[in-house]
């Protein structure tokens, strides 16, 4: 009996998070039960014509690690697999997944909607990048999925938005948007990094691609730098071909797509530790009369309450919140903090916390910031794997050395 026919026949998560991509036998001559790291750049053929037949994509095999590998292909199959979606493309960033995709869905002329609220780089991305190739640039708030049905022109190609919202943590109705893109012949991006496909998978609710900064959470100990297209074959297909291959070169190198898969395999399990210690925390800042608002998605007060629970499986690892005496507080705050690193990224084992509009969100101007949602005292904490009586400790002693009103 092969390996295959003895496997689950409907692994969960988990189990798809370690196994998937291969098939069940070890792809190692001496049975090696990590796969092996294909450190080389190119692979030899035996003969010109079997090079012909894999350029002209006629036999299956790799050609050059700028266009696969086997070790990033086995990320690639995990991947596809952990957010329901049947390609992948593994790439040497977040931002290199994003560029890699829209410049290949964008010509001069076309049209990208996307939400207000996003990453600090997607935005420049747009305006300081794209917008000098000729494509059009316009946002629209796509908490209100009727808004972003009336935006779409017929320019419009690509609608793109991340839920929740880095770093306002606004959430979008992902089915809605995109039945209201589709309507209009426009392909629907979801940014998934704050969530990941443990919380929430965009492509079963009708995106067409998802993209990640792997960095975050499916890296999840703050070692590397990576990130992923998924979708359907023939689209991720043209994405390696045109904006990987050609427009972009942003590749990720082989050993990071083991220290990814390496990540993976605990994916889940640290979910469960940001939620629940994201729940409590957001909940504890909440009852300190010096905090002035909280953003959290399973918190009571959240106004999108009701699609959190109905979209998202847990709430995730990361919280905004102000203080009273906004930004100046904030930084007396921060500057207090032991435990807690002062830091940009997230989803790591350790607990970090930045101020967007000073950090990630720096490159748009004030009053881009305050359209888009983000006041300048907002602090944003990714809640890490410590023990949370040590962190709720770290926020307590830093509250009070800035003279802020605790419970
Ligand atoms: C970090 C981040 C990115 C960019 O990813 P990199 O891996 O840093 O290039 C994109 N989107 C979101 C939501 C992010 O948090």
């Amino acid at each position: 009996m092969h390996a295959n026919d003895r496997r689950p026949p409907k692994p969960g998560f988990a189990t798809r998070a370690i196994h998937a991509g291969t098939d069940g036998s070890p792809d190692d001559p001496h049975g090696a039960l990590t796969p092996p790291v294909h450190m080389t750049s190119t692979f030899v053929f035996d003969r010109v014509a079997e090079g012909a037949a894999r350029f002209a994509g006629e036999q299956p095999g790799h050609v050059y690690s700028r266009i696969s590998n086997p070790t990033v292909d086995l990320l690639e199959r995990r991947l596809a697999s952990l957010e329901g979606g049947t390609a992948a493309l593994a790439t040497a960033s977040g931002m290199g997944a994003i560029t890699s995709l829209l410049w290949t869905l964008l010509s001069p002329g076309d049209e990208i909607l996307a939400d207000e609220a996003l990453y600090g780089c997607t935005f420049a991305f747009l305006h300081h990048g794209l917008a000098r190739f000729g494509v059009h640039i316009r946002h629209a708030d796509f908490s209100e999925p009727q808004r972003v049905a009336d935006a779409i022109g017929p320019a419009t190609r690509v609608v793109y938005f991340e839920t929740p919202a880095n770093p306002t943590m606004r959430l979008v109705d992902i089915e809605a948007v995109a039945g209201a893109a589709h309507a209009r012949g426009a392909a629907v991006v979801v940014d998934n990094t704050y969530a990941t496909p443990v919380l929430t998978r965009p492509l079963e609710h009708g995106a067409d691609f998802v993209v990640h900064s792997a960095t975050k959470y499916l890296g999840g100990h703050g070692d590397l730098v990576a990130g992923a297209v998924i979708g359907p074959e023939e689209g991720i297909h043209r994405v390696r071909m045109e904006g990987l291959k050609d427009l972009t070169g942003a590749v990720m190198a082989p050993l990071t797509a083991h220290l990814v898969m390496r990540g993976l395999k605990t994916l889940e399990l640290r979910m469960e530790r940001h939620c629940r210690s994201a729940a409590s925390i957001a909940a504890w800042l909440e009852r300190q009369p010096g905090v002035a608002s909280v953003h959290y998605p399973g918190l009571p007060s959240f106004p999108q309450r009701a699609l959190a629970a109905r979209q998202m499986h847990d709430f995730g690892g990361m919280i905004a919140f102000e203080l009273d005496g906004g930004l100046e507080a904030g930084v007396r705050f921060m500057d207090s903090l032991g435990l807690i690193r002062r830091a940009v990224s997230l989803g790591d084992a350790e607990s970090l916390i930045q101020h967007p509009a000073s950090m990630t969100h720096s490159t748009m101007t004030p009053e881009e910031r305050a359209r888009h949602g983000i006041a300048e005292g907002l602090i944003r904490l990714s809640v890490g794997l410590e023990t949370v009586e040590d962190l709720v400790g770290d926020l307590e002693r830093a509250l009070r050395l800035a003279h802020i009103r605790v419970a």
